[in-house]
């Protein structure tokens, strides 16, 4: 296999073992390049989660991360003035993460936040981010089957991502937030996860393309994306090859996840996009590689992603890191501090 960097994974539990090998074994029997790890505080432990990805990064310098930002004006830490967005982003990008992530548009976390992504503060985050050329990864919506429960899948309703109950925003309106995002921002350096949700609809996603010279996709499934990519196979072989510079790989693996699924969906991955053999995919049918040229494969796995964040992840700064702690340490528990004062020890 040629060069690979996995653009979105995830950290989300402390575990029983040092974090900071939790990946040597991907790493190393898949042969990956680099990895990019996106905290997400939201609804993983707040502050703690770009802490315990911050430690993740210094010991493992091969790695970026795309951190992610606490709304003040949502009262859930007592978050004060010099906390808003704006300054979060900065500290962030001082100590060395290499760009944002945001869940703010996932239906749960967009109805607990209960702020429409276009919202002020988050608008001033955009502007600056647009003005620095830093990269924004968002998670926006979900698949539209999950608004409707006779086609939501049973995986999703155990995870209690149905949308159905009224209290969730339509998925047209999210979407529509998410375009405003860029009308707004037109050069902002934005990759928005999971192919968008748009792999039924993909004529969204090429006019959005030749508009905004800035706007990728990620290709980490959900699933559905793939069924839809078998299903319309020729159409979509083309716009691989079209828009090849848009495209970035993923696969969402996770601390601590199924080992084994996340080794069968590589698979699976990486033989569609990197070959033109087939494999059993998604639907348990047959789904027939791409057959890209080299270079177009070497856009998507890896080298969009190295140039929207740079060819090396950034380095970390410790004074800053340190001050970083301090300063959000009151939004942490009492079991993250004490997990966190032994990183401290050994790496700070
Ligand atoms: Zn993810």
């Amino acid at each position: 296999m040629k060069k690979i960097i996995d653009s979105h994974m995830h950290i989300s539990k402390w575990g029983e073992d040092n974090i900071a090998f939790c990946f040597d074994t991907y790493r190393s029997e898949q042969n990956i390049h680099a990895i990019n790890i996106c905290a997400i505080p939201l609804c993983q432990s707040n502050v703690c989660n770009n802490i315990l990805t911050g430690f993740y990064k210094i010991a493992n310098p091969n790695t970026y991360v795309h951190a992610g930002i606490e709304l003040i004006e949502i009262p859930i830490d007592n978050m004060t003035e010099n906390m808003d967005a704006v300054t979060q982003y900065k500290e962030l990008m001082e100590i060395g993460f290499d760009g944002i992530k945001m869940l703010e548009g996932k239906p749960t976390e967009h109805k607990r936040i209960g702020k429409n992504l276009n919202h002020p503060s988050l608008n001033k985050l955009y502007k600056e981010m647009e003005k620095d050329g830093a990269h924004l990864i968002m998670h926006v919506n979900d698949p539209d089957e999950f608004w409707d429960l006779k086609r939501a899948p049973q995986w999703a309703i155990d995870c209690g991502w149905t949308y159905t109950d009224g209290t969730y925003a339509p998925y047209e309106q999210i979407h529509k937030q998410t375009l405003k995002i860029l009308e707004d921002h037109p050069n902002l350096l934005l990759t928005i996860a999971h192919f968008f949700f748009c792999s039924k609809e993909p004529e969204i996603l090429e006019k959005l393309f030749e508009k905004y010279p800035n706007f990728c996709v990620d290709l980490t499934p959900g699933g559905e994306m793939y069924v839809e990519f078998e299903k319309n196979y020729d159409y979509y072989k083309s716009f691989f090859n079209k828009y090849s510079d848009r495209l970035i790989f993923g696969t969402d693996r996770s601390y601590m996840g199924d080992k084994k699924y996340a080794d069968w969906l590589f698979n699976v991955v990486t033989t569609f996009l990197g070959t033109d053999k087939e494999v059993v995919s998604f639907d348990n049918k047959a789904l027939k590689g791409l057959g890209l040229a080299q270079d177009k494969i070497d856009n998507i796995f890896f080298a969009n992603f190295e140039k929207r964040v740079g060819k090396m992840p950034k380095k970390m700064n410790k004074t800053k890191f340190k001050a970083y702690i301090e300063k959000y340490s009151f939004a942490l528990t009492e079991n993250d501090r004490k997990n966190i004062k032994a990183l401290m020890d050994k790496y700070l």
